[in-house]
């Protein structure tokens, strides 16, 4: 499979744990009820024993051998790393700092010692913001991490709430851009999902990071922060369907004055001000309406190692029906980008062209 690579393949929603965060969740989970948000789906993940989880289980913990094997095995080049959902986020404050900034100190270690394979995305504790705040400045400036994640709601809040705002004055003013990654729905629109088991990646998780997303553009946080960049996961959360409606429904065409006056529409700001990935979303017809809608330069691919599998994504993007330069755009060009990710010091996987040109002819050109 290693002879026929022709593009460079940076997957952009890679999950990862420590065994220290695996722990303090292990113990939330045993002290909160299942009305706390993502009490459920920690429950499921830690305490069930099939097959499935124990490898999911086995795979987040893993970061230099299994991964790496799997990642070679299908011609991926790289993995942006992030600590798993939900995070830090459930924990006490102090507790929850203090595994952020060894989660950052971790992944600074691994990037170092594999800087052509992994990148990474800071954790951080946005219950405290200001904290959170002094952590990208670290994550960032010292140990240069490529970005942020935050998995959407922090105790039941959004990031569009002023409190949360350095966090975001951070993030711009380094050029980080925030990946808010899906978790369960508050508390506040837990409920209706809670039966048939809908309160998870089969669709609550969508809901829920969606809504988040549409909160910041109406909130008008990117009048505030109009160069900050926020990276949405499975294709942009389903807010690209509903674009042309939101812009329809929205004060700048209508009159609904409990929202407030934007300097853009809504699909304006979600063009310049966010980007969106193909984790767990390996459908072409999806995929070329993204491309239609907002545009192949905001899309990125991504895998979501180890709860989806390499080669499904690996196969939708190498089959994908889309132009070649778009392909090299959402395979790796707008990573580099986006996350400040160096171009391939491995040139056995960058190949603009098809069939006949594996390694050891590329050699033999090269040489004559
Ligand atoms: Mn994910």
């Amino acid at each position: 499979m290693n002879e026929a690579l022709p593009y460079r393949r940076i997957a952009t929603e890679e999950a990862f744990s420590v065994p220290e965060v695996f722990a303090a969740l292990q113990e939330w989970v045993a002290g909160t009820g299942p009305d706390e948000p993502d009490h459920d789906f920690l429950s499921f993940l830690f305490g069930q024993d099939l097959p499935g989880l124990q490898r999911v289980r086995r795979q987040l913990l893993d970061l230099e051998d299994e991964r790496l094997e799997i990642m070679d095995g299908f011609g991926v080049d790289v993995h942006l790393l992030s600590l798993t959902a939900p995070g830090v986020q459930t924990l006490p404050d102090d507790r929850a700092i203090a595994l952020a900034a060894h989660v950052n100190d971790r992944l600074a270690e691994v990037i170092g010692k594999h800087p052509d394979r992994f990148a990474g995305l800071a954790a951080v504790a946005p219950q405290v913001p200001a904290a959170a705040a002094a952590e990208i400045g670290r994550a960032i400036g010292d140990l240069k991490l490529n970005g942020v994640v935050i998995n959407s709601h922090t105790r039941n809040e959004y990031l569009d709430d002023e409190k949360f705002w350095p966090i975001f004055e951070a993030a711009q003013d380094l050029g980080a851009p925030v990946y808010i990654h899906p978790r369960s729905p508050s508390a506040q629109m837990a409920q209706p999902y809670k039966r048939f088991g809908l309160e998870t990646g089969i669709y609550g998780f969508q809901a829920e990071t969606g809504l988040h997303g549409i909160r910041l553009i109406c909130s008008g946080v990117f009048d505030q922060f109009p160069r900050l960049q926020i990276v949405l996961g499975h294709l942009g959360e389903g807010i690209p369907f509903w674009l042309w409606r939101v812009d329809y429904m929205h004060p700048v065409r209508s009159s609904h004055n409990a929202r407030p006056k934007l300097e853009l529409t809504p699909s304006e700001y979600f063009k310049r001000n966010f980007k969106i990935t193909t984790s767990g979303m390996n459908w072409h017809p999806a995929l070329r309406f993204c491309i239609e809608a907002v545009g192949a330069d905001n899309i990125m691919w991504a895998i979501d190692y180890p709860y989806q599998l390499t080669e499904g994504a690996v196969q939708f993007m190498n089959e994908a029906p889309i132009s070649d330069m778009d392909k090299h755009k959402i395979f790796h060009g707008n990573a580099e980008r986006v996350f400040g990710i160096a171009p391939a010091t491995r040139p056995v996987t960058i190949r603009e062209g098809g069939g006949g040109q594996g390694p050891g002819e590329a050699a033999t050109s090269g040489s004559r």
